[in-house]
């Protein structure tokens, strides 16, 4: 429990760790290329989460895990949870119904292996649950997970459910975009904030956001979420908080955008509001319609 003088937010918020390293958003076939620089800019994040007194959820793709088992242990041993990132960072929106069992299954004897728990939380690549990816949700009931974290309440041109709730629901394939009571199985939308006057949502949730976005607005956005006892939720990738790493010539500029502002950001997100992971919410805070 929080000391009654102190002034951090009631409603807990959830930070998320995408644990992949800086060349995953190539094919795999491409990876063995490049030079492993995840574990030092994970450990980067542990040592802040700790300082801050933090917790977050851990999605690890499943490569790096494979690659990294001690980095696992650490993560766990620290008091944070770990979900899923799949095993080979393909976005769903190009895959079966099949590929995506047999990696996310892949990546969870993986993680079985290591920590000997049950995974409860799963992040797509990229975000990829959309609609006409919904069937993803009820591959992910069948393996025994208990939640889904990829949806993102907007449309941006990569991905997004615009319509969707802004806060923890319970989701079915049937409609992804909806709360629906019958189901026990929980959804995490991104965090996202409506534009007053013209009414229009944007992602606020860290990452490239929190690159883009000056601080004050990512802090007032989250603190207009609170306000209204919402937990905001929030992402990040360890190759975002290593700024000299060398840059990649056929990704996207989003990826580097605004590199260098990364860590200095994230420092004030861990100071200014209380996070915890996934799991610690659900058990613990976590009240859902
Ligand atoms: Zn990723």
């Amino acid at each position: 429990m929080l000391p009654k003088s102190c002034k951090m937010p009631k409603q807990k918020n959830m930070l998320q760790i995408d644990v992949e390293d800086w060349f995953c958003d190539l094919d795999i076939s491409e990876w063995d290329k490049h030079e492993n620089r995840v574990l030092e800019a994970t450990n980067k994040i542990l040592k802040l989460l700790k300082e801050t007194d933090n917790k977050a959820t851990f999605f690890m793709l499943g490569y790096v895990a494979e690659a990294f088992p001690e980095l696992v242990k650490n993560i766990l041993d620290q008091g944070h949870e770990i979900g899923t990132h799949g095993y080979s960072h393909t976005r769903i929106t190009n895959q079966t119904p099949k590929e995506f069992e047999k990696d996310l299954d892949k990546s969870l004897k993986i993680l079985k292996k290591i920590t000997g728990e049950k995974v409860w939380g799963y992040r797509a690549p990229q975000f990829t649950i959309v609609r006409k990816t919904a069937w993803a949700i009820d591959i992910l009931k069948k393996k025994g997970l208990k939640y889904d974290s990829s949806i993102f309440p907007v449309k941006t041109p990569l991905y997004g459910v615009p319509g969707a709730p802004t806060k923890p629901y319970r989701i079915s394939s049937e409609d992804i975009g909806k709360n629906s009571p019958q189901e026990t199985f929980l959804e995490f939308p991104l965090s996202t904030f409506k534009i007053p006057f013209i009414k229009k949502r944007i992602p606020v949730a860290g990452g490239f956001y929190l690159r883009f976005f000056p601080y004050f607005f990512i802090r007032y956005a989250l603190k207009k979420i609170n306000k209204k006892n919402q937990p905001a939720i929030c992402y990040i990738h360890p190759w975002e908080l290593d700024p000299d790493n060398s840059k990649i010539k056929s990704l996207k500029w989003y990826y580097y955008f605004n590199i260098k502002s990364t860590e200095k950001k994230f420092k004030k997100l861990l100071n200014d509001f209380r996070f915890t992971s996934n799991k610690e919410w659900i058990e613990n805070a976590g009240r859902t319609n």
